[in-house]
């Protein structure tokens, strides 16, 4: 997995140093030596991640973090700030200022490559959720939504067979957040499907493996978004490095610093909380840009897609597709008679005796108002016709039942038709569909009409 890193500090030797030890991990380096350029350069080349140095002349890292937040075309890019040894007020500044990793000067390698890996991942789970949202004209809403959520009142699971240790972390940790402790690891697999915020795990506990453990829960379907904060001794770099090829998501070196602990466990939850925002967000305007709201059935722009690319492959040899046009009958009299609450609660009633009355193949739409469509790829004419009679007879069969207590009977119209091959059109098709429905409307309702040619 590899990144380009823009590295910015006015001192070179510092920026040689970066770059050769980033390099030499197969980055893509990108440098320079001040505030302004650090802008320009980020704008237009978007790297993946900025590292850069507190203490510059002229505009420091703090205002050039600050102005990267502020701008649209540079805020989801991660900013590290490198600060002077014993940091705090930095932390305390930089954060204000947006950014979302630290690394302390002389830059220990293990720790470089752990953020820089971590904030790769992130990076990648933040494109792949901008690329998803179409138009991307939400995401700027969402994200300055989303940057707004804290980093504190996480559940944290700790999984430790040192007690001592385990319990330090946790009384560390129950002051802004509501830790919990487990000392085995198939227990704590089930825990942190809890949910949970963040699992805390020691790599180097005597009774388990603790990065077996920490594939496990990056494996597990219902845990793999959680971040992993692994406990590690700095000197076993093999282990360490292997630690971050699970994925672990940031290391904390033994004896853990009670304010690195602190800092590193807001900045994991609140990334996680980000990252679930986004995606939650994202899944839900993409749902929406699909299925119909008072059906939840697929919406006629999903099917009217899905019918060129079928439409498309029966032109050319395939198996033929057919389409039914369902419209209910007199629903205008439901709504006058009863309200337009209760001819929502039909459309509703109706959608659930359609889904589970055609095949899984089929695609069964809200095509606007009372009227559905079906879908149906590989089928002939007579076997589309044949769902359709079913489809009717089970609306027609039993009267729906209303939230008021009450029956009502309903029925339906149902036009059918089936590609035919060179020249035919999904409009064609269509058309033809809709010729059958109102056949079928006109010669008495209640009745399918399947149309041939
Ligand atoms: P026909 O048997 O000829 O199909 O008669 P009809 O009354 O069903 O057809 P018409 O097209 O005249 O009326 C359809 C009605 O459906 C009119 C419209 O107000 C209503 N309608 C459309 N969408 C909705 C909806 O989302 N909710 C409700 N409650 N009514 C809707
Ligand atoms: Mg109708
Ligand atoms: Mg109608």
């Amino acid at each position: 997995m590899t990144a380009r890193i823009l590295v910015v500090d006015d001192i070179e030797a510092n920026v040689r140093l970066l770059e050769a030890k980033l390099t030499a991990e197969y980055y893509d380096v990108i440098t320079c030596y001040d505030g302004a350029t650090a802008l320009k350069l980020a704008a237009e080349e978007q790297p993946d991640i900025v590292l850069l140095d507190v203490m510059m002349p002229g505009m420091d890292g703090f205002q050039v973090c600050r102005r990267l937040k502020d701008d649209a075309a540079t805020r989801h890019i991660p900013v590290v700030l490198v600060t002077a040894l014993d940091g705090r007020q930095d932390r305390v500044t930089g954060l204000d200022a947006g950014a979302d990793e630290f690394l302390t000067k002389p830059v220990e390698d293990l720790f470089l490559f752990a953020r820089v890996r971590a904030l790769t991942r992130l990076k990648l789970v933040i494109d792949e959720l901008r690329k998803r949202e179409e138009s991307g004209r939400r995401l700027g809403v969402i994200e300055a939504a989303g940057a707004r959520l804290g980093g504190t009142g996480g559940r944290v699971l700790i999984v430790d067979d040192n007690d001592r240790q385990a319990q330090r972390i946790a009384t560390e940790l129950a002051i802004e957040h509501r830790p919990v402790i487990e000392s085995e690891p198939e227990k704590a697999l089930l825990t942190a499907r809890g949910p949970v915020d963040l699992v805390i795990v020691n790599a180097f506990a005597k009774n388990f493996d603790g990065l077996r453990l920490a594939a496990n829960i990056r494996s597990d379907e219902a845990t793999r978004h959680v971040p992993i904060l692994a406990v590690v001794d700095i000197d076993e770099r093999q282990r360490v490095v292997k630690a971050l090829e699970i994925g672990v998501n940031d290391i904390l070196a033994r004896p853990v610093d009670p304010q690195e602990l602190a800092a590193r466990v807001r900045t994991q939850i609140k990334r996680k909380r980000y990252t679930d925002f986004l995606r939650n967000n994202l899944d839900q305007s993409l749902e929406l840009a699909v299925t119909d709201a008072l059906t939840g059935l697929h919406n006629r722009r999903y099917m009217t897609t899905q019918l060129k690319a079928l439409g498309a492959r029966a032109i050319h040899g395939g198996e033929p597709v057919s389409v039914l046009l369902v419209d209910i009958d007199h629903f205008k009299s439901v709504n006058d008679g009863y309200g337009h609450d209760v001819g929502d609660e039909v459309l509703k009633e109706f959608a659930v005796r359609l889904a589970t009355n055609v095949r899984a193949i089929d695609l069964p739409c809200r095509y606007g108002g009372e009227e559905f469509a079906v879908v149906m790829p590989d089928t002939r004419l007579e076997d589309a016709q044949r769902i359709a009679e079913r489809i009717r007879l089970h609306v027609s069969g039993s009267p729906f039942r209303l939230a008021s207590g009450e029956a009502l009977p309903v029925t339906i119209s149902i036009g059918v038709a089936t590609s035919l091959g060179e020249g035919d059109t999904p409009d064609s098709l269509l058309k033809r569909a809709d010729e059958g429905l109102y056949e079928a409307k006109s010669s008495g309702r209640n009745r399918v009409v399947a149309r041939a040619a």
